[in-house]
């Protein structure tokens, strides 16, 4: 399939290596502010079948490039929900690039009683409570008239091991008090937060450890793109109901930002530094396969 270059837009680069930033990374002026991090294009919006992208940046650290956008790829013109959501732009430019591991991050509400906000939680498994949000990669380029194939895929181990095993070290040593190497996740449409209720029926009752808006489609999008994927998961707030029913709201969540986004931003970049993009031991580009249905 051919690209086509328009205008003012630039061109996917061969890169391997993604970084999806969520709230944790808002203000921290990722990747431009961090030592030893040069950044080789910056604010690159691509074209794509659903549009243009959120503007990424294009950078390396320690000999390794990788390409980045701030907040799953979604501003003011691009939502997370179908049709054109920013998961199916930002996933059509990491498969076009080649990427191979992806590093995503998120604030999240806690539905684990035994978890407090500045938790670092590295995600072993997810549950999908979304009801808008695009399923395959391939389908929603086939909708648009792509010539692509149709992949399917098994979600037995949804994140990297590997991957998840360098993200504890790194979230260890940009120290978070506490880092827990497992998690289920269950992920929300938002974007409104949930009432004690649903966090008593829908998350804690079922074993679900943590809440957030983000993780899908990231989580299954890589896996059909044949990438790895993990994320950092920072507790930023006690589910409803759970703990305290005291919220103060925006200014305690812009103070915890303020104080978090610097050290998961330290994080990621441990991670990149220790990864190594051509390794595929962890096994998770084999979960897929090119479908039967035609
Ligand atoms: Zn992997």
């Amino acid at each position: 399939m051919e690209t086509m270059v328009i205008p003012g837009m630039s061109n996917i680069p061969e890169v391997k290596i993604a970084v999806l930033g969520g709230s944790t990374t808002i203000g921290a002026n990722f990747p431009r502010a961090y030592e030893g991090v040069e950044v080789i294009e910056d604010n690159m919006v691509f074209e794509t079948p659903f549009g243009p992208t959120a503007p990424f940046t294009h950078a390396k650290v320690d000999g390794k490039e990788f390409l980045y956008v701030d907040f799953h790829g979604i501003n003011r013109q691009i939502r997370n929900t179908e049709p054109d959501s920013s998961g199916e732009r930002v996933f059509y430019v990491l498969w076009k690039a080649g990427v191979k591991k992806i590093i995503g991050t998120a604030l999240c509400g806690s539905s684990n009683r035994l978890l407090d906000p500045a938790d670092a939680v590295i995600p072993d498994d997810f549950v999908d409570f979304t009801t808008k949000r695009p399923q395959m990669l391939m389908v929603s380029l086939q909708d648009k008239g792509e010539d692509v194939p149709r992949y399917s895929y098994r979600l037995h181990q949804p994140t990297c091991p590997t991957l998840s095993d360098s993200l504890v070290e790194a979230c260890e040593e940009a120290g978070f008090p506490r880092v827990f190497k497992r998690g289920i996740v269950g992920v929300a449409e938002g974007p409104r937060l949930e009432s004690p209720a649903e966090i008593k029926l829908r998350y804690q009752n079922l074993g679900i450890d943590i809440v957030t808006m983000n993780f899908v489609p990231e989580v299954f999008f890589a896996r059909e793109i044949g990438a790895c994927y993990a994320a950092i998961e920072l507790v930023s707030n006690y589910g409803e109901g759970l703990i305290d029913p005291r919220w103060e709201g925006n200014t305690a969540f812009r103070d915890f930002q303020k104080r978090w986004s610097r050290p998961t931003a330290e994080a990621i970049l441990h991670a990149l530094k220790a990864m190594n993009p051509d390794d595929d031991s962890c096994g998770c580009s084999t979960y897929r396969w090119e479908s039967i249905l035609l």
